[in-house]
């Protein structure tokens, strides 16, 4: 039985080759898309159940030395004002998840180079020892070294997007680092081998992605095994190159649109070929469609959400795109409210450290073995 298989009689990824995925993605009958939804959301209920997970997502810093074109964080944006936590700003946030009954914290920020291997690993060794949680990192491309030392020091998991499986595109919005070009695959691939739960996911509807482009994205998350898989729509930041340009000139034929419908079947279909994944309801498909994004996504196949812990008077400024965090609410809100819409589907609040059922396999096949 390979990765991405349900094993409980349930269809998984069935015979979803390259015409099926493509034919699935571009599918515009409501019947239909439906149909598809249905599918996802029984592989989903058969693979990790009823329970929604909530993780805390504390964003850190808002500095980053990338010039990534389509976020607003990235370093040229001088119109934005930056932050940076300070240790005891993190701890105080985590607890108060903790003291919410949150199992996760994710501590997210831009490309920093403050955020120093040795204070990162002091953090994660408070955050286990203080709080207990689980720690997820989202620091982006750090060096091997460094990821082994969060790793020992008791990180639990790391989120890095490969964002596009399109090379030439990726290497287009993404230009590398002064001195340091590193490959998120490769990332990814050390991740793995440091024994991480690994998450990944991509942008729907970049400018310049194609409806292929996002086939093989789908395939490459089935192919890389992923524990965790986020997916949220393109929102165009008017200080960013990309967002400056998107407008001027008409999308191409093949192009993917940043929609919601779209978000939602690609949700459906990872849903469909990484069974055992936790797939987030990201904040970018909520802040497209606001009020109706998390049940978009909790419906076709999610099963996570991750209300805001960083402290009100930075979250505005984590601004990738504009809006992200605008509405911000109290974190004791965020998560009364995120209950309260779990309880309107239907479904339950998870307990524990929601870790991906894919884990808990993968690592008792290589116990066993
Ligand atoms: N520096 C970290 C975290 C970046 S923010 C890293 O690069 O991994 C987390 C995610 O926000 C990114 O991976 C990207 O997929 C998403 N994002 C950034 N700008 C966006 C935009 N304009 N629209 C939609 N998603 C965006």
């Amino acid at each position: 039985m390979g990765p991405g298989t349900a094993d409980d009689g349930t269809t998984g990824d069935g015979a979803l080759g390259r015409p099926e995925l493509l034919a699935a993605l571009r599918e515009e009958d409501p019947e239909r898309q439906e149909a598809l939804r249905r599918r996802a959301e029984a592989v989903r209920t058969a693979c990790v159940g009823e329970a929604v997970h909530l993780r805390a997502l504390i964003e850190v810093s808002n500095h980053c030395i990338r010039r990534c074109t389509y976020c607003g964080l990235r370093a040229p944006n001088r119109r934005l004002a930056r932050y940076r936590l300070s240790m005891n700003e993190v701890l105080d946030a985590a607890r108060s998840a903790a003291s919410l009954g949150l199992g996760t914290v994710v501590i997210q920020a831009g490309e920093d180079p403050a955020l120093t291997e040795r204070w990162v690993a002091e953090l994660v060794r408070r955050l286990k020892g203080e709080t207990g949680l689980a720690v997820t990192l989202s620091l982006g491309e750090r060096t091997p070294a460094e990821l082994r030392a969060w790793r020992r020091a008791g990180a639990d998991r790391y989120l890095l997007r490969f964002e596009t499986s399109n090379r030439a595109l990726f290497r287009h919005v993404h230009p590398d680092a002064p001195g340091w070009g590193a490959d998120r695959l490769d990332l990814l691939r050390v991740l793995r081998d440091l024994d991480y739960e690994v998450g990944s996911g991509v942008i729907v509807g970049l400018p310049g992605q194609t409806w292929n482009d996002l086939v093989t994205d789908l395939e490459t998350f089935r192919r890389l095994d992923l524990d965790m898989i986020g997916v949220g729509p393109y929102l165009a930041h008017p200080d960013t190159p990309l967002g400056r340009s998107a407008g001027c000139a008409p999308p191409g034929p093949g192009q993917v649109p940043p929609s919601e419908t779209v978000t939602g079947r690609v949700v459906a279909l990872t849903r469909l070929l990484c069974p055992r994944s936790n797939i987030p309801a990201t904040t970018a498909v909520e802040t497209l469609a606001p009020g109706r994004g998390y049940e978009c996504a909790l419906s076709f196949g999610a099963n996570v959400l991750m209300p805001c812990f960083t402290p009100a008077t930075q979250a505005a400024r984590y601004e990738t795109y504009p809006g992200h965090n605008e509405r911000l609410v109290s974190s004791a809100q965020a998560v009364a409210d995120a209950r309260r819409r779990i309880a309107a589907l239907g479904r339950v609040v998870g307990t524990g450290d929601g870790m991906s059922p894919n884990v808990v396999r993968r690592r008792a096949v290589g116990g066993a073995a």
